[in-house]
C-alpha cells in the first residue's frame, strides 16, 4: 500500500528540512525521509549572515544562537603575502553583521524537529531507493527502504530532491556534470588545542591560502576547531594511502598553519571528499525540483553551502506549492528559481576558479575601497550575491583581476597600499583602481 502525500522531500540535512518545515507550515501534507537518524555528523559548519532572515522565519534563530559560535567576519592569511586580513561583516554593506558557526549534528537536529514542529511526517533511517514520475501530472511512485531492509511506498504529488552529494535524481536522470575547472578534493577534522585569536576576532573563519589550496579554522563550541584543507590535483598527486600523514604534511607545509597546529589534538578520525564540484544541467523536471547540494555543490572557500541550500529549498517550497494549484504556472516558477540559483551560484564560481590565481589573491590580500570593492566583496562573503547595488563593485572587482592579471607576466603585482611594483624592484606607477 502506497502512502499518499502531498510532497516527498528525499533527505533531511539542511534543505531538505527547510523545505518541509515551510510547506507543511503553509498547511500541506508532507512525508520527509531521511537514510541516517539525526544527531549525525555532517561537514560545513561555518554560516553565512544571509542565513539569518530563514532561521527567523523558521523560528529557529535563538536555538541557532544557542548552539554556535557568534561569526563576526572571515579572515584570509597568505604566507606568500605574509599578513592576514581581516573582512568584518559590520565593516561591509552586507544586510547583517554576524552569523554562525555550528556544530552540523546539533544543527541538522534542530532543522529536522523543526520541520516536524510544524507538522511534516519525518522518518529517519529510511533510504529512498527509487522514483518513477507518470507522464501527466499525477501521484509519483516513491520506493525506501529501512535499516532492517523493510519496503515502504509513497504517493506524492511532487517531490523535492534534497539528497546532498548523493544527488539521487541527478544522477539516475544523468543529469549531473562535474565542473571541471574546479576539480578540488578536501580533508578535515576536529581538533582541540588549536591556537586561536584573541583580539576581536575569536569566531572568526579564517581562510589560509597555501600553495595549491587553501585551508579552513572554524572555531566550534567545546574548544573545538574544525581544520580543512582543499586542494586541487597537483596537491593531491602526492598523496599516498595514509589520509591523516597526508593532512598532517600539508599543515607541515604551510608556516601559518604549523603555528596555529603546533598542539593540536585531533578528535576522531581525519575524513576526505573527493573531486567534488559539480551541478544538475537542470534543477527542474515534470512533477520534481532539486534543491541544495542536490542540484549543484561548490568549492567550500566562502561557506555558501547551507545557505544556498536553504535558498535553494526556500524556492522549491514555492515550486511545489503552485505545482500543487497549476503545473503550468509551477513550470515557469521553476525556471525562474533555477535561473536565479544559476546567477548565484556564477557569481561565486567566477571567484572559486581563480582563487589559485596569483592576481585574485593579491586582490584578497589588499582589498580597495574603490568604486565600493571591499565593501562588495564582504558582501558577498556575507552571502548577499544578487542585490543590485553590488553590480557595480562586481564589474570593478572582475575588470581590476584582469587587469592584474595581464601584468602579472611582467613581474608586476598589487601592493597593500593599492600601488602597483616590480615583485623586485622599485614602484613603478601610482594606484590605478
Ligand atoms: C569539505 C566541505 C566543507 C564544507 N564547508 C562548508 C561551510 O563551512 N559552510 C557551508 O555553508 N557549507 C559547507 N559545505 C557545504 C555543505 O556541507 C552543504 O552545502 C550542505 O550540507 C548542503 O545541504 P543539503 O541539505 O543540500 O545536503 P546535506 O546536508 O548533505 O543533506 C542531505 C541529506 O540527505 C540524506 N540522503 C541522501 N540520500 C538519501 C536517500 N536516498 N534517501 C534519504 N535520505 C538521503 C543524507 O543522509 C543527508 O542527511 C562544505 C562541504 C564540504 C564537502
Amino acid at each position: 500500500m502506497s502512502v499518499p502525500c502531498d510532497i516527498l522531500v528525499i533527505g533531511g540535512g539542511p534543505a531538505g528540512a527547510t523545505a518541509a518545515a515551510l510547506l507543511a507550515e503553509a498547511g500541506h501534507d508532507v512525508v520527509l525521509v531521511e537514510k541516517s537518524a539525526h544527531p549525525r555528523f555532517h561537514i560545513g559548519e561555518s554560516l553565512l549572515p544571509a542565513n539569518l532572515p530563514l532561521f527567523e522565519r523558521l523560528g529557529i534563530a535563538e536555538r541557532i544562537a544557542a548552539i554556535g559560535v557568534r561569526k563576526p567576519g572571515a579572515e584570509f592569511v597568505s604566507d606568500a603575502h605574509r599578513r592576514s586580513v581581516a573582512y568584518p561583516f559590520a565593516a561591509g554593506a552586507a544586510r547583517f553583521d554576524h552569523s554562525y558557526q555550528v556544530p552540523r549534528a546539533a544543527f541538522d537536529t534542530i532543522l529536522f524537529e523543526n520541520a516536524m514542529r510544524l507538522g511534516a511526517r519525518g522518518f529517519q533511517n529510511l533510504r529512498v531507493t527509487a522514483a518513477t514520475f507518470p507522464k501527466e501530472p499525477g501521484r509519483a511512485e516513491v520506493t525506501a527502504v529501512g535499516a532492517g531492509g523493510e519496503t515502504r511506498h509513497f504517493a506524492p504529488r511532487f517531490v523535492l530532491d534534497a539528497s546532498g552529494r548523493d544527488t539521487f535524481l541527478a544522477s539516475r536522470l544523468r543529469l549531473k556534470a562535474a565542473d571541471k575547472h574546479n576539480n578540488t578534493a578536501a580533508i578535515f577534522g576536529h581538533f582541540r588545542n588549536v591556537a586561536r585569536h584573541h583580539d576581536g576576532r575569536e569566531g572568526y573563519i579564517s581562510i589560509h591560502l597555501v600553495e595549491n589550496g587553501w585551508f579552513w579554522f572554524i572555531p566550534l563550541p567545546g574548544g573545538i576547531t574544525s581544520v580543512g584543507f582543499v586542494g586541487n590535483q597537483s596537491a593531491f598527486k602526492a598523496r599516498g594511502g595514509d589520509i591523516a600523514a597526508f593532512f598532517r604534511a600539508q599543515i607541515a607545509g604551510s608556516p601559518s598553519v604549523a603555528a596555529r597546529m603546533a598542539d593540536a589534538e585531533t578528535l576522531g578520525t581525519v575524513m576526505a571528499a573527493g573531486n567534488y564540484s559539480y551541478s544538475a544541467r537542470s534543477a527542474c523536471g515534470e512533477g520534481y525540483f532539486l534543491i541544495g547540494d542536490a542540484f549543484a555543490f561548490l568549492d567550500p572557500i566562502f561557506s555558501s553551502g547551507v545557505f544556498l541550500a536553504m535558498r535553494g529549498a526556500d524556492a522549491g517550497a514555492e515550486v511545489a506549492r503552485a505545482w500543487l494549484a497549476d503545473p503550468t504556472t509551477a513550470r515557469r516558477l521553476a525556471r525562474q528559481a533555477e535561473a536565479r540559483l544559476n546567477a548565484a551560484l556564477a557569481r561565486l564560481s567566477w571567484l572559486i576558479r581563480r582563487i589559485n590565481t596569483p592576481a585574485l589573491r593579491d586582490m584578497f590580500m589588499a582589498p580597495q575601497e574603490s568604486f565600493g570593492m571591499r565593501a562588495g566583496l564582504i558582501a558577498l562573503l556575507a552571502g548577499d550575491l544578487d542585490l543590485p547595488r553590488f553590480h557595480l563593485p562586481v564589474l570593478a572587482f572582475k575588470t581590476s583581476f584582469h587587469l592584474l592579471a595581464a601584468l602579472h607576466p611582467f613581474g608586476i603585482r598589487l601592493q597593500p597600499d593599492g600601488s602597483l611594483r616590480r615583485a623586485h624592484g622599485e614602484k613603478k606607477e601610482m594606484v590605478v583602481f
